[in-house]
């Protein structure tokens, strides 16, 4: 079959590769499109000392089931979404269906930019037949499944004013999902084709931070308040302390960025301001309900698939998404 390779300094490559091997605990997927993921880029631009030989960073995966075990519940035809980080199934974690807490996760999702993907039985998710594959690709992936966990965790936002710190994909997921969920919600990027997207997903301010200060527009739209929750969408260590001045007394920072450190000024934070500082990674089988339900009640996510590109482009496609003048980037099969 046809896969990506990441060959780092911002190359790929797609090369034959062997067909992936069936075994009675996965699925094997003929894969319809994928999405290109923010998490996959240090691999894209790196220096490709640590890219291993199959290494292709497509976990977005959506496709029809080739092959399935006898016996499974799935069946050749079915069109399926994946979730990618799975658990063992029999801890706790994993009992009430937080896999990404169980200490025995696995990851399939090394190699979904391809034309076959192999997929644990756990994480497939059968779509409903009301969306296309460019979409099923943010519904069944992270794309939805990061900010539907990240509102799960938040609880009813209605009427809060949520800041939206970063406006790539997931921050312009995240956007559309608080909008939805009736909060009123200020999107800011670098990116002036985002901040007009963020725009036109439901965000009632959007601020261009190259040009404009944030600080000044969220004191005005909060009346010096500050923002009830501000969302850490971008992985600069700066965006932290941002985040903690653009949030109110007693407000709440929410960290869904791969961000790894930063700088914490505690008694600032946490003793005079009372605020509070938590996050989530990625999502579990707990969230599929709700990102199925808000799919079923209108939510309009898939207006942020800017992009829809065939496997054979992908170069392209990743050029283009790296210039920050898209919203979601799809491959689709060639
Ligand atoms: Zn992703
Ligand atoms: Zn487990």
């Amino acid at each position: 079959m046809k896969a990506i390779k990441l060959l780092g300094h911002s190359k790929l490559r797609i090369e034959d590769v062997p067909d992936p091997v069936p075994d009675d605990q996965s699925v094997i997927v003929k894969v319809r499109a994928t999405g290109v993921c923010g998490s996959e880029l240090h691999g894209f631009k790196g220096d490709a000392s640590h890219i291993g030989a199959t290494l292709n960073g497509g976990h977005e995966v959506v496709g029809e089931i080739a092959w399935a075990p006898k016996g499974s519940a799935f069946k050749p035809g079915m069109r399926v979404g994946a979730r990618v980080v799975q658990g063992c199934g029999q801890c706790n974690f994993c009992r009430q269906g937080d896999e990404t807490a169980c200490e025995q996760k696995k990851y399939y999702a090394a190699d979904g930019h391809a034309e076959l993907f192999k997929l644990g039985l756990q994480g497939v998710h059968v779509l409903p037949d009301d969306v296309d594959w460019p979409a099923a690709v943010l519904l069944s992936g992270d794309g939805l499944g990061v900010p539907v966990r990240c509102a799960r965790r938040l609880g009813d936002t209605a009427g809060k004013k949520v800041v939206v710190l970063g406006l790539g994909p997931v921050g312009l997921s995240c956007v559309v999902v608080q909008a939805f969920r009736g909060a009123e919600v200020c999107g800011a990027d670098v990116s002036p084709y985002r901040v007009k997207l963020a725009k036109e997903l439901g965000a009632k301010e959007a601020v261009n931070v190259a040009s404009e200060s944030i600080q000044q527009r969220v004191a005005e739209w909060t009346k010096g308040q500050g923002a009830d929750i501000v969302i850490l969408c971008v992985a600069r260590a700066e965006s932290m302390a941002l985040a903690f001045e653009l949030v109110r007394r007693h407000g709440t920072v929410f960290q869904v960025a791969e961000l790894q450190e930063a700088n914490m000024k505690l008694g600032d934070w946490f003793l005079r301001k009372e605020a509070f500082l938590t996050g989530s990674w990625y999502y579990t089988s707990s969230d599929w309900p709700l990102m199925l339900q808000m799919h079923r009640a209108g939510l309009p996510y898939a207006k942020l698939v800017t992009h829809v590109m065939p496997l054979a482009k992908a170069q392209e496609a990743y050029d283009v998404f790296v210039a920050g003048e898209t919203g979601k980037v799809v491959l689709r099969e060639s």
